[in-house]
């Protein structure tokens, strides 16, 4: 084999070198753009142009526009199974729930957008649940509450139209009645006494709930910020009287040399 067959090795040439952060040498950068204020602006324009194109495709076709459809084809449209649009209570052929308020939900969902208060007097059982709000305004739909729940009590359907004007009525209560759990209820053999346990849930009742919530955690923090100014006027107070008894004996023997002389 003569020598001329072996390829010589590409010498690459040495990168472009600047000093970075910290005096370190690291190499090229090749994010800055150098072309100028006037190349900055044709770069723009071409931009603009190339966004400008897709706009102007769909316009001139616009069979291929995808959401033109929509809403005349409400009665049709199939969304996929696994859409989460709106997270809803599973409630058997009796209108029962199986939530039994374990708060599981509660505790794992990571933006507080379940909030669940319980019966103040349960009809029935100790624990029954008097509200589970949901708030769409800020729940990412990470599916994290659907999947905790040990009783399969959750699960998100595909219920996407739910623009409202007014915010406060992206809070929904899920549960249809507050009272106890299904088992309970099939167990009251007489109809009125299962009624009586029952009281029924407004949907849009959520933000009444969130409202006197907020309203009792303000009174909660007015009391603690009462409670700490009364606390410091005290010791304040306790402070100057020591202080004033600590200047007492000195003043004394002053007067006394005064009345001497
Ligand atoms: S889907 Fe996620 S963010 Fe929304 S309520 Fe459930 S746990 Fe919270
Ligand atoms: S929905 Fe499920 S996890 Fe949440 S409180 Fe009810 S039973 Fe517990």
């Amino acid at each position: 084999m003569s020598d001329e067959s072996i390829a010589a090795p590409e010498v690459l040439p040495p990168p472009e070198k600047h000093v970075g952060t910290g005096g370190a040498v690291t190499g090229a950068v090749p994010w800055i753009d150098k072309s100028g204020a006037i190349g900055g602006v044709f770069k723009g324009i071409r931009s603009l142009f190339s966004g400008m194109k897709v706009t102007v495709g769909y316009l001139m076709r616009p069979s291929t526009v995808i959401t033109q459809q929509y809403p005349e084809n409400r009665e049709t449209l199939k969304l996929p199974d696994r859409f989460r649009a709106q997270l809803a209570f599973n409630h058997d052929d009796n209108g029962y729930h199986k939530c039994t308020m374990c708060r599981i939900c509660e505790e794992a969902c990571p933006n507080v957008s379940i909030i669940i208060t319980g019966r103040e007097k349960p009809a029935v059982s100790k624990k029954e649940i008097d509200s589970f709000v949901w708030r769409l305004d800020s729940c990412t739909f990470c599916n994290t509450c659907v999947i905790v729940c040990p009783f399969g009590v959750l699960r998100f359907d595909g219920t996407f139209e739910s623009s409202v004007y007014d915010r406060r009525l992206l809070a929904y209560t899920l549960n249809d009645y507050a009272g106890p759990v299904a088992s309970v209820l099939e167990k009251i053999e007489d109809p009125e006494a299962r009624k009586a346990a029952m009281e029924k849930r407004d949907p849009y009742g959520a933000h009444t709930i969130i409202e006197a919530l907020a309203e009792r955690q303000r009174a909660k923090k007015a009391a603690t910020h009462a409670a700490y100014a009364a606390a410091k006027a005290a010791r304040i107070a306790k402070k100057e009287a020591a202080k004033a008894a600590a200047e007492a004996p000195a003043a004394e023997p002053a007067a006394e040399a005064k009345d001497v002389g």
